[in-house]
């Protein structure tokens, strides 16, 4: 598990990148510039780490593009100590970026496989989420429910009702929508019965798989 100098000037070079695509949450930056992404992947795949590109993973999922993860967390706004659920552990990168801002993160994995290795790796590295949870991301997490922000890191083909009303007033859901290609959506918690509803572009993830476990 090395992080070298080159590593760490291929991150810069990442951070670059993903500025001139038009993140500008300094501490989104801050927390991709210090996060080995190259240790979230097989080692075959190192020469590709720090490009802006999504990559296989294993299980067949891929670990998320950088400017995907960036453009997520930039949409949370997260504060330290916010409450967060992330749908779709996967490699871990995604919930790194989300310890690292200082979130108490909540994430749910249905492929076991992956579950098992991301829970050992995680704290390895030294992110310590509240809770990594071997489950279905469609029903949400009842139990630690409001939260401030959810975060779904799969292509889900409509929003799950769960997944909003778990959220805070004031809460945001971040979800991409849609079969082949998806559309960001926010949705955020204005009243008991309130959302509003903005898209931001299109994207393509994984399908977030139902009935699967
Ligand atoms: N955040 C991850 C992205 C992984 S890809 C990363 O940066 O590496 C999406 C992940 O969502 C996959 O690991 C897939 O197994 C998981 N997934 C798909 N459907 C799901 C569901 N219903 N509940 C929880 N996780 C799901």
């Amino acid at each position: 598990m090395k992080d070298t100098f080159k590593h760490q000037g291929l991150r810069q070079q990442l951070v670059n990148v993903l500025k001139s695509k038009g993140i500008v949450d300094a501490k989104v930056l801050a927390s991709i510039g210090k996060i080995p992404r190259h240790l979230f992947m097989d080692s075959s795949f190192l020469d590709h780490a720090y490009q802006d590109k999504a990559f296989p993973i294993g299980a067949d999922q891929t670990i998320s593009q950088p400017y995907t993860v960036a453009f997520q967390s930039e949409l949370l706004e997260i504060k330290p100590g916010d409450k967060i659920l992330e749908i779709g552990t996967g490699s871990g990168y995604q919930t790194a970026v989300l310890c690292d801002l200082g979130a108490k993160v909540f994430s749910i994995e249905r492929q076991h496989e992956l579950f098992k290795k991301t829970s050992k790796f995680l704290p390895k590295l030294g992110y310590r989420a509240k809770k990594l949870i071997f489950g279905d991301g469609y029903l949400g997490l009842e139990e630690e429910a409001p939260f401030d922000g959810v975060i779904v890191t799969a292509g889900a083909p409509y929003v799950p009702k769960p997944l909003l009303s778990q959220l805070k007033i004031g809460g945001k859901l971040v979800i991409p929508v849609g079969d082949d290609v998806q559309v960001m959506n926010m949705f955020t918690r204005k009243g008991p019965k309130e959302f509003e509803q903005e898209e931001f572009g299109e994207f393509r993830f994984v399908p977030l798989l139902e009935n699967k476990n």
